[in-house]
C-alpha cells in the first residue's frame, strides 16, 4: 500500500494545533441585523416557512412573535467570547448562521426541510452567477476535498489525461485525488508565489489532449489568485473539448466568479470558507456541458456516495421541492447554509467583492509598511481572501502565532511544503470584513505590528 498522505499533512498542521490552548479572549461580536430581517421577511412570504418559523419561535416561549424575535436578536450576539479566527477557513460565523443550526430535529424528507434545501440550491445559482437552466448545483455532506472526488469520479474516466495548474499545496492534492481514480494528472508548476502563465498553458494544451484542466482560484497555501476569465477563454480557444474545472474553495463568496459569462464547467467549494457556514458541506456548480460528459461516460462513476448518477435526481427533486432520498443530508447544516446565502445575496455581489478587495488592500498595505513581503509578489496575483506573509528572517510561525493568540487573533502557519516554516497566513473573508461592527481586521493588523515588536522584530531596515 502507498504510504498515507495524511501523515505529512498532519505534521504540517501540528504546530498550528498546539496553539489552541483554549484561552478565551474577548472579541467584539455582532449580527447583520438587516440581513436577518430580510431573511425573516422572505421566510414569511412563503406560507410553509412562516408556519414553520413561527412554530419554532413559539417553542421557546409563548410571547408574541415580535417579542420573541427581539429576544432572539439579543441572544444572537451571544457567542462565547473567543479570539477572532482569521485563518483561511473555517472563518468567523455570523450569529444568525450559528442559530440556524440549533433548529429542532426534522425529517430530511419533510416538506419544510425540502423547501429549504430547494431554495438553497436555487440561491447557489445566484451566488455562482449562472442563469443557464442546464447548470446543475450539488450540495453533498463532506468537505471541500469531496469536490475533487466528485470531479475525478464523475467527469473523467480511468486512463484519461487531465492538466492540473499548480500554484501550491492544493494542486498536489487534487492531482493525487485524480491518480486515486486511475486518471493521469500532469501538473504545470509555477515558482512559489506565482501562477502558470497563459502562454505556458497554451503550449501544454497543444501538446496533449486533456479531458479537463483544473485551476485553484485562490491557492490557500500561497495566497495566489488565478485569473480565471482569461484562462477559460484560452482553453475554449485552443482546446474546446477540455472541461474547465475551478477549485474555488477559498474564493467563492469573496472573489468574483461569473459562471456563465466565463464559460466555466465546474466550480467547487466548501461551506466553511468565504461562504461563512460551518464546515461539512461540499458545494458544486456544474455546467450543462459537464452534465453531458457525465451522461456520455463509458464506465460507471468511480464512487458510490459521490456518484452524480445517484445525486442528480435528488438535487433536481429537491430544487422542485419534491421529497427524495439517496443518503441523508444534514438538515441543520443546510439551514445554516440557507441563512448565510440569504445574507450574502441580500446585497449585490459586486459590493461584497469590493468590500473584500478594500479590506485586503488595507491589510497588504499594512504588511508592506511593516517591511514584510507576501508570497504572491505581483499585485495581479494577490487574492482578496487572504494574505500569505513571509516572516522576518529567522522567525518561525511557532514563535509568533502564540503571541498573536494572546492578542485575540488566530492566524495560520505556512502550508506550502517547501517553505512552510517561513511564513504565516491571514484569512480575511466573510463577516470579519463585511460586518462594519466587527473590528477583527483592525485588531489583527495591530496585533501583528505589536506581536512582531514583542518577539524582537524592529521593522523595516
Ligand atoms: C480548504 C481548501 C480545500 C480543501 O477543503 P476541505 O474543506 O479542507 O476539504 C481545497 N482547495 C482549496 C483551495 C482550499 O482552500
Amino acid at each position: 500500500m502507498a504510504p498515507s498522505r495524511a501523515l505529512p499533512r498532519l505534521n504540517l498542521f501540528k504546530d498550528h494545533f498546539q496553539l489552541h490552548d483554549h484561552t478565551l479572549n474577548n472579541t467584539p461580536f455582532s449580527t447583520e441585523r438587516s440581513s436577518i430581517a430580510a431573511f425573516i421577511k422572505e421566510s414569511e412570504s412563503s406560507p410553509e416557512h412562516s408556519r414553520f418559523y413561527s412554530t419554532s419561535l413559539k417553542l421557546f416561549d409563548s410571547k408574541s412573535k415580535e417579542e420573541a424575535l427581539k429576544e432572539k436578536e439579543v441572544k444572537m450576539s451571544n457567542q462565547e467570547e473567543h479570539a477572532a479566527l482569521l485563518i483561511p477557513g473555517p472563518i468567523e460565523f455570523d450569529d444568525a448562521v450559528l442559530q440556524a443550526m440549533s433548529h429542532f430535529s426534522e425529517s430530511h424528507v419533510g416538506q419544510p426541510f425540502v423547501n429549504v434545501f430547494g431554495e438553497t440550491l436555487t440561491m447557489l445559482r445566484k451566488l455562482f452567477q449562472t442563469e443557464d437552466p442546464a447548470s446543475q448545483p450539488f450540495i453533498l455532506s463532506g468537505s471541500g476535498t469531496l469536490g475533487w472526488d466528485q470531479v475525478a469520479a464523475n467527469l473523467v474516466e480511468p486512463g484519461d489525461e487531465v492538466l492540473v495548474l499548480h500554484t501550491g499545496y492544493f494542486a498536489d492534492s487534487f492531482a493525487d485525488c485524480f491518480e486515486t481514480y486511475g486518471i493521469k494528472a500532469t501538473q504545470l508548476k509555477a515558482p512559489i508565489g506565482d501562477r502558470p502563465q497563459l502562454d505556458e498553458v497554451e503550449k501544454a494544451l497543444k501538446e496533449k489532449k486533456y479531458k479537463a484542466i483544473t485551476v485553484t482560484h485562490v491557492d490557500t497555501s500561497t495566497g495566489v489568485l488565478s485569473e480565471i476569465k482569461a484562462l477559460s477563454e484560452l482553453v475554449h480557444r485552443v482546446s474546446p473539448d477540455t472541461l474547465v474545472v475551478v477549485d474555488g474553495v477559498c474564493s467563492v463568496g469573496c472573489e468574483e466568479i461569473a459562471f456563465d459569462e466565463w464559460k466555466l464547467d465546474i466550480v467547487l467549494t466548501a461551506s466553511q470558507k468565504a461562504i461563512g457556514c460551518p464546515a461539512g458541506l461540499s458545494i458544486i456548480m456544474a455546467s450543462g456541458r459537464a452534465m453531458k460528459r457525465l451522461k456520455a461516460r463509458k464506465t460507471p462513476p468511480g464512487s458510490y456516495f459521490g456518484s452524480w448518477k445517484n445525486w442528480l435526481p435528488i438535487m433536481q427533486n429537491y430544487e422542485a421541492k419534491k421529497p427524495s432520498y439517496f443518503a441523508t443530508p444534514s438538515p441543520q447544516l443546510i439551514r445554516a447554509l440557507h441563512t448565510t446565502l440569504t445574507q450574502v445575496l441580500s446585497k449585490p455581489l459586486s459590493e461584497r467583492f469590493a468590500v473584500h478587495k478594500a479590506a485586503s488592500q488595507k491589510i497588504k498595505k499594512a504588511v508592506a509598511d511593516l517591511g514584510l513581503k507576501q508570497l504572491a509578489s505581483k499585485p495581479e496575483n494577490q487574492a482578496s481572501a487572504m494574505t500569505a506573509i513571509y516572516l522576518p528572517e529567522g522567525l518561525t510561525p511557532p514563535q509568533i502565532l502564540p503571541t498573536l493568540m494572546k492578542k485575540n487573533v488566530i492566524f495560520a502557519g505556512g502550508l506550502h511544503k517547501e517553505i512552510a516554516t517561513k511564513y504565516i497566513r491571514f484569512g480575511h473573508m466573510g463577516v470579519s470584513v463585511t460586518d462594519p461592527n466587527r473590528k477583527d481586521i483592525d485588531v489583527a493588523i495591530k496585533a501583528l505590528k505589536e506581536g512582531l515588536a514583542e518577539v524582537g522584530y524592529t521593522g523595516p531596515k
